[in-house]
């Protein structure tokens, strides 16, 4: 498929405004309970992006959630939860996909955490997981993703 790049995007009141230049690794929709209070929502929707491929073009995403080690960023006004940078990982950037341009083109190809899944909550993801995927099946759903992704 056409991702369109480079393609922006903004929080709710639009003051942070984000773009990406490369196609997600992958796309996800996760249940757990910390995404549930943070999204407002039955789960949250995120696409890994390269971090090279991200970047903040206007406004200064402040940190939110729980402060950790893994930083939640969000809009310091509207406070929309935008993107998160993992704990350790920081080749990529785990931007939630509602606040792109086209939001509907970023369909979630793994579910996590679906041991605390609400039982009226469906994805559509062809992948689920009770919790994690285990770290050695990344690669291979990658793969899998650009293709089915391409397809879709
Ligand atoms: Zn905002
Ligand atoms: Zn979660």
């Amino acid at each position: 498929m056409d991702w369109k790049l480079p393609r922006e995007g903004s929080c709710r009141c639009g003051q942070v405004r984000i773009r990406i230049s490369a196609p997600p690794l992958v796309t996800m929709a996760c249940h757990c309970t910390g995404c549930q209070k943070m999204s407002s929502s039955a789960f949250s929707l995120s696409a890994a992006i390269p971090a090279e491929g991200f970047e903040v073009i206007s406004g200064e995403p402040v940190v939110g959630g729980l402060h950790g080690a893994t930083k939640h960023m969000f809009c310091p006004h509207c406070m929309s939860w935008m993107f998160t940078r993992p704990e350790g990982m920081d080749w990529f950037v785990n931007l939630r996909t509602t606040m792109l341009d086209g939001a509907a083109d970023f369909a979630p190809f793994i579910e996590t955490w679906t041991a605390e899944k609400l039982p009226f909550a469906q994805t559509g993801a062809p992948h689920s997981y009770e919790t994690l995927p285990p770290m050695d099946a990344y690669d291979g759903l990658m793969k899998e993703y650009a293709e089915w992704a391409g397809r879709a």
